[in-house]
């Protein structure tokens, strides 16, 4: 039975060899299973509704979301269950059984084998099953819900009981506990969790866990004595059943488990037999970690917690090349370091090519393979310490490396960046094919990792596939992403074959196909290379065992739906062309690879630090993070599940929380640009359709603008007063709340006019200073004219003859966020034609409005591609802080002795980033601090809509309110984007200042500001 009819996509291996592969391809299973099917969806759904506290959503779009995690793999999940409770968990799959619906639990859903998709019931536990039970300092220990995020429950046990948890994935930041109890997971400080006696991989970390079963029995699992076994197969019922199955399988077993189970740190593969030996304890709970939710679902987890080194130095190895650094790893771990890690100088080229982490790859010392060895301590002096007495032992060698030593938190950081941006820096890297995980974590005995790189390597070139090689040495575990051709049937044919061979290859050196991410679908088949058909069959009759119905997560480790079954990407995915008004140059001019550019990382799921993706921070959902989105537009092009095409209100609803930020073009791994694709998919699904009313108010706001400032008086008389607002802003789908901005009494174009016609400024000197073209956008000219004018103040001072646009022009930037993009590219054109001939005299453009600089820089090659013009343009658009650094380095304004605190526009962030403004700060001597407050919420018009108005100010108290609460009066905030600036004042009630505004005042010694809500100076 377990076996039936899947034979046709599944490698026959047994101790097979590499040409026995047979790669059938089959599609059925991303819709139905033999699992799933005659399940009455709409029944259970409404079952569901009815008994379930959380959430149950079993419409399309929802159903699309969960369908894929980060592996090749795609299956449309039967509906989707976000439990809030463990009643709500133990309903649901009482439910399910009651359906005869398969079960899947998910946390982060990074996984990398395919594990994480189903057609199932999915229950997504990240969002409200994740609380910390329990803390118990005395015996180092923490209980857990499973939905909990990694990061959030250590930085909790740090600060509380100044604990944390070895294993930490690169995922730390977003991935669950309940994931990594799935998965097993280990991370760079597992080495320190080895050392420490506790062990590399989650399952060596756990002390005990409540579990359910399909069946719905709930029972506490932990180690069991002998003693405890016979109580429990006395007491009779299910559970009684469980261990006495369990005893008699082991004792079936436990021979063959001690001879063919590797003993190296990162066994991840398969299930965790060993741990049912009597001498490991007979350790029910460690031997379900791993299963991948196969076998039971995990409602609470009992993890130990070690003591983490408060002080860490950092000693980083430069070899000739990769197989050297391999080849020291025994050596270096004598010496007991935290974290030992290892990269190849084609991940660093990689990193060149996609302009990543370029400040930070200078560190490293010479060498063309390298390893980080981090050494820990509870003082400064005994973690350099201990870095040091390596060091000079190093020196001593033969064939000595390169060293160099960090003990500085921010270098340390860098150095750690290089490394946790592997996956980042091997996808879509440019003139290379797409990279794809599929043999992305094997390991072996790290003394023996040097020879296994030199073989892997070896057989990766005979395939033609040449990736870059990095990851946990100090393990023996090998991270790379590799260029299987997943488009055509050879390709994926090829892919199979490969994989065979390499899973030889790693038993030959005892080792395991998976040293981390787990077997899912990807690597399931492969498992009798690794262990015997005799094990194997051990595996199903485990699974039995828990799962006799076969409906946990069904069809992932044991007996799969195929390892070249449900691809995402397989060899009949042929999207429709799409005439965009986007070029996607990136994307080879097709927003289909734009839309699965994404490889599902999940970073965009972040609780803090960075600015992608604000949405996601607040609320918590799939639906509102990048990637969510990304799967939408997906299945949008695929048309399965989710079918209207460019018209899909499903899509339309998840890109609506979008605050096109760019956060994601900054922050994401493989650089997903949410902000453009939101305004190409806007741009078609209004094609022939009204707009709401509010993207007339603000998409056309330079056109109003010019209108009031005829009359600013009566404009204002209407935005202003209270009542007259009201209606106005109720007429225009304007949010009550919130105040709009005032209207400039007088423009700045028309100042500066007036000032040219009484000669004041350079201009007197044509010919003598450097032409510099001030944009005058319009949010600056009809609104805050000061900010401009202090500019032309501060630039005539660094030497430069400012000049402005002969004509009214704007940059558009408003109709982005609307669609409007016919309207964008005239704009563009009349921009393009007007400042014909600076442009090509190669003026400068110093633009104020980072979002206005932004579309310079960023949207107008991506509309004109092809233009010259706007290449030009392009290359010579700076803000202030950029063009005084590049064009007027020895500028310099009187010392400022005050404190600021600076938040970047998420749009600078983004695509200028903020260097150039940090450097031109600290000239001034100002006492300041960047903050990591991501996007203020504002974000354009974005907060003035009232659907968006309560997550404006959600995501403006993430970080941004708070450290402009805690800041004193008198201390400066400075901010650039006029939307942020509202922000603040609308949020905080802080006074902003420009930072053309901040160097005129140095400039001219009035260096104090004032705080006019709170009356301080
Ligand atoms: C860029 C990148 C880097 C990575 N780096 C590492 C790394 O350094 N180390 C590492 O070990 N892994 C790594 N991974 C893999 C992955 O991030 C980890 O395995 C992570 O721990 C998974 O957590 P998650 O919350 O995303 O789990 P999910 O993907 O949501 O789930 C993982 C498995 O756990 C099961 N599961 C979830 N909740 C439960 C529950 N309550 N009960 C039972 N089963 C459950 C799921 O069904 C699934 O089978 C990486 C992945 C990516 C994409």
């Amino acid at each position: 039975m377990l076996t039936e009819n899947l034979a046709d996509n599944k490698i026959r291996q047994g101790n097979a060899t590499p040409t026995t592969a047979n790669p059938g391809i089959r599609y059925d299973t991303i819709f139905q299973t033999r699992y799933s099917k005659g399940v009455d969806a709409a029944a259970l759904e409404r079952a569901l509704q009815k008994s379930v506290a959380g959430e149950v959503r079993f419409d399309d779009g929802s159903r699309a979301l969960y369908a894929t995690d980060a592996s090749n793999y795609r299956q449309i999940p039967i509906g989707v269950v976000l439990p809030k409770t463990k009643d709500d968990v133990l309903n649901t799959i009482a439910l399910c059984r009651q359906f005869n619906a398969p079960v899947l639990s998910r946390g982060g859903g990074t996984s990398l084998a395919g594990q994480c998709c189903n057609v199932a019931v999915v229950m997504d536990m990240s969002k409200y099953y994740n609380r910390i039970l329990n803390i118990d300092k005395a015996n180092k220990l923490v209980t857990v819900q499973p939905g909990i995020v990694l990061d959030e429950m250590r930085n909790t046990t740090a600060r509380e009981v100044g604990l944390t948890f070895g294993p930490d994935p690169a995922t730390h930041d977003h991935c669950t506990l309940g994931g990594m109890l799935g998965n097993n997971s280990c991370g760079v400080h597992s080495v320190m969790a080895a050392f420490e006696g506790n062990g590399a991989r989650t399952s060596d970390n756990v002390e005990s866990m409540v579990v359910c079963t399909y069946d719905g029995l709930v029972m506490e699992v932990g180690p069991t004595s002998d003693k405890q076994l016979e109580q429990y197969i006395s007491e009779g019922g299910r559970k009684g059943e469980i261990y006495q199955k369990l005893r008699d399988f082991r004792d079936k077993y436990a021979d063959l488990i001690r001879e063919r189970f590797p003993n190296i740190p990162r066994r991840v593969s398969g299930y965790n037999l060993t741990e049912l030996l009597p001498e490991n304890g007979f350790n029910v709970a460690r031997a379900l970690v791993g299963s991948e939710n196969t076998l039971v679902t995990i409602l609470e987890a009992t993890l130990m917690l070690l003591k983490n080194p408060e002080y860490r130095a950092l000693v980083v190895l430069g070899f000739p090349e990769v197989f050297a650094a391999g080849d020291s790893v025994p050596f270096v771990l004598k010496y007991k370091p935290i974290g030992l890690e290892g990269i190849d100088d084609t991940l660093i080229e990689y990193m060149r090519r996609k302009g990543l982490n370029l400040k930070d790859l200078p560190l490293l010392p010479k060498g063309g393979g390298w390893l980080l060895v981090e050494f820990g301590g509870a003082t400064r002096e005994e973690a350099d310490d201990r870095a040091h007495a390596f060091m000079n032992d190093v020196k001593q060698l033969n064939n000595a490396p390169n060293v160099s030593f960090f003990d500085d938190p921010v270098q340390e950081k860098m150095l750690w960046e290089i490394r946790e941006s592997g996956l980042g820096a091997t996808a879509w890297v440019p003139g290379e094919p797409m990279g794809a995980p599929g043999w992305e974590d094997s390991a072996v005995n790290p003394n023996r990792i040097g020879d296994y790189l030199r073989d892997l390597m070896k057989l990766f070139h005979a395939y033609d596939y040449h990736p870059s090689v990095y990851g946990h040495f100090g393990q023996g575990c090998v991270h790379c992403r590799v260029q299987f051709d997943l488009f055509t049937k050879e390709g994926i044919e090829k892919y199979q074959r490969f994989t065979v061979e390499a899973a030889h290859l790693v038993v030959k050196y005892g080792g395991s196909l998976s040293g981390e991410h787990g077997d899912g679908q990807a690597r399931g088949d492969l498992l009798s290379i690794m262990y015997g058909d005799e094990l194997v069959q051990a595996f199903l009759e485990f699974k039995s065992i828990w799962d006799p119905q076969w409906k946990m997560n069904p069809g992932k480790i044991v007996d799969t739906y195929g390892q070249l079954a449900n691809l995402r990407i397989n060899n009949r995915y042929d999207p429709p062309a799409t005439k965009t008004h986007f070029a996607f140059t990136e994307d080879n001019g097709s927003f289909a690879q734009a839309s699965i550019r994404c490889v599902g990382v999940g970073e965009c799921r972040r609780h803090e630090h960075g600015t992608m993706c604000p949405s996601y921070m607040v609320t918590r959902e799939e639906k509102h993070s990048t990637r969510g989105r990304s799967r939408l537009l997906f299945e949008m092009l695929d048309g399965n599940v989710v079918k209207n095409g460019w018209k899909e209100d499903e899509v339309k609803d998840a890109l609506d929380l979008c605050l096109a930020c760019k956060g994601c073009k900054g922050d994401c791994p493989v650089n997903v640009d949410m902000a453009t694709y939101k305004a190409e998919f806007l741009s078609h699904y209004y094609e022939h359709r009204m707009r709401p009313r509010s993207a007339y108010a603000f998409g056309w706001i330079h056109w109003w603008s010019r209108l009031a400032s005829l009359a600013p008086a009566v404009a204002n008389f209407f935005t202003q007063t209270p009542g007259v607002s009201t209606a106005m802003k109720a007429a225009a789908g304007i949010e009550q709340k919130r105040t709009l901005p005032k209207f400039a009494e007088r423009t700045f174009r028309s100042w500066f006019r007036e000032r040219r016609r009484d000669g004041v400024g350079y201009n007197n000197h044509q010919g003598v200073k450097q032409k510099v073209i001030l944009w005058v956008d319009t949010f600056n000219n009809f609104f805050k004219p000061e900010t401009l004018v202090a500019a032309v103040d501060v630039l005539e001072a660094a030497g430069f003859d400012v000049v402005i646009p002969k004509q009214t022009l704007c940059c558009g930037r408003p109709l982005y966020d609307f669609g409007m993009l016919d309207t964008a590219k005239k704009m563009l054109r009349d921009i393009l034609s007007s400042l014909h001939t600076e442009i090509g005299d190669g003026v400068p453009v110093v633009g104020l409005e980072p979002s206005c600089v932004a579309v310079f820089r960023d949207e107008l090659i991506g509309l004109y591609p092809a233009d010259q013009n706007a290449k030009r343009l392009q290359s010579q658009t700076f803000t202030l802080g950029e063009f005084l650094q590049k064009h007027a380095p020895d500028f310099r304004v009187p010392p400022m002795k005050q404190k600021a605190v600076v938040h970047g526009h998420c749009h600078h962030k983004s695509i200028m980033k903020m260097d150039d403004d940090r450097k031109v700060l600290q000239k001034t001597g100002l006492d300041f601090e960047v903050l990591d407050s991501g996007c203020c919420g504002m974000a354009g018009s974005f907060g003035f809509n009232p659907d968006h108005e309560a997550l404006s100010r959600d995501i403006g108290e993430q970080a941004l309110f708070p450290a402009l609460r805690a800041a004193k009066p008198d201390t400066i905030v400075l901010t650039n984007g006029f939307s942020c600036k509202e922000q603040i004042k609308q949020g905080v009630r802080r006074d902003t200042v420009h930072i053309a505004e901040l160097l005129l005042r140095a400039q001219t010694q009035q260096s104090s500001f004032i705080n006019q809500d709170s009356g301080s100076k």
